[in-house]
């Protein structure tokens, strides 16, 4: 038997109690970092995206770390002390032409690319 969980459902926090530490990760670099929850706890993370401080390509969000996954080993981890938005992603995030929707179909988490090249 297991507690239900006490917090918001679809939250950060939801995710962080079912599947462990979360990562956000760059595919153009291919670096990622440990994604902490604080004030992002209680939010729903379908309504959130991300984005790359270095390069400001967008951001996916991991359950796994990345370095850990297949075709993936050569991630590094790259943890920033208070990361600043790139200024490309924030016009490209900000720019109302631009908003597109988040598709929730295929079960894959928003961010989430299929990569052909790979
Ligand atoms: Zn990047």
């Amino acid at each position: 038997m297991v507690d239900p969980f006490p917090g918001v459902p679809y939250s950060f926090g939801a995710l962080r109690k079912t599947f462990g530490p979360l990562w956000v990760r760059c595919d153009s670099c291919r670096r990622y970092a440990r994604l902490f929850l604080r004030e992002l706890r209680d939010v729903d993370y379908r309504t959130k995206t991300f984005s790359c401080s270095i390069c400001g390509s967008d951001g996916a969000m991991a359950l796994e770390e990345p370095c850990k996954d297949t075709g993936m080993e050569d991630y590094r981890l790259d943890q920033r002390v208070d990361p600043q938005h790139h200024p490309a992603a924030v016009k490209r995030l900000t720019d109302p032409r631009q908003l597109r929707p988040i598709r929730y179909a295929g079960g894959e988490l928003p961010g989430r690319k299929i990569d052909g090249r790979r």
